[in-house]
């Protein structure tokens, strides 16, 4: 059975190692750092099979030649590199598109497309099998628990479109977001949804985590479609709230997305 592990990079990232206990070799999604991942692996006796990149930011980007370079010392083979071909990351020697898949530890991940937090942002998804019983989705910045990235980039409607796209997900799929940013984020959620008794419930849960020391991360598509008023902006309770908070009528989805999303931004 393959593992999944956070190794917590700056003040608030977690590199997602994916381990192969089989062959000792492991997978790391977007690292930032190379130090916390080198010292992990060294500490559990791991060698690197290849890296995933979500999208370009250094907080996910600025670990890969230094890991190259540590690797190089022993591997036999060059170590793939996996993220968005219309990326400038010049690591990448597997580039990918929407719709490409690819087989890790006989394991499949399917990409997506999911612009909006950057360009260039992909996300991968790998479907239930064998090795890991619940379907795994790594999303970077795009989706976060109780909230999504903010849009460096590109337009409301792009990133409405990817976190749609996200949540048509198999609602037991394990979702590894890149930062603990979930408490800050229940606290708008809260602000925005105050009678949501799933939102307060989940904020307690949240919380006992963080005070022992543990991630909230990673969530569920089950979770989100409950508590994130971002996947929710169809919903006459975040419709209600945004017009008022706004003073605007809203009509449409992308009208509560665009207005919550700026609403969050100056939170
Ligand atoms: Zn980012």
């Amino acid at each position: 059975m393959l593992t999944v592990h956070p190794i917590k990079a700056f003040s608030d990232n977690y590199i997602w190692c994916i381990e192969n206990p089989a062959t000792r070799q492991c997978v790391v999604v977007d690292p930032g750092d190379a130090k916390p991942v080198v010292k992990y692996m060294q500490d559990n006796h791991l060698t690197l099979h290849s890296i995933l990149v979500t999208h370009h930011h250094y907080d996910h980007t600025d670990g890969i030649d230094p890991l190259l370079k540590e690797a190089a010392k022993t591997a036999t083979s060059a170590i793939d590199v996996y993220g968005p071909a219309n990326s400038k990351i010049s690591q990448i020697n597997n580039p990918l598109t929407q719709g490409d898949e690819i087989s890790i530890f006989n394991t499949q991940f399917r990409v997506s497309e999911v612009p909006g937090h950057t360009l260039d942002h992909i996300s991968f998804f790998s479907p239930s099998d064998p090795q890991h019983k619940s379907p795994w989705l790594f999303c970077g910045d795009t989706l976060f628990s109780s909230g999504c990235g903010r849009l460096f980039e590109g337009s409301p409607k792009q990133m409405l479109t990817s976190l749609k796209a996200l949540a048509k997900h198999p609602t037991d799929t394990k979702v590894y977001c890149t930062h603990e940013y979930t408490l800050a984020n229940l606290a708008f959620s809260e602000a925005v949804a105050p009678h949501n008794q799933k939102i307060k419930d989940y904020a307690q849960s949240c919380q006992k985590k963080r005070v022992n020391g543990l991630p909230t991360l990673p969530t569920s598509i089950q979770t989100e479609l409950e508590i994130n008023p971002f996947l929710r902006c169809d919903k006459a309770e975040i419709k209600e709230s945004v017009s008022r908070h706004s003073n605007l009528e809203m009509l449409s989805e992308l009208e509560v997305f665009t207005a919550l999303r700026s609403w969050k931004d100056s939170f």
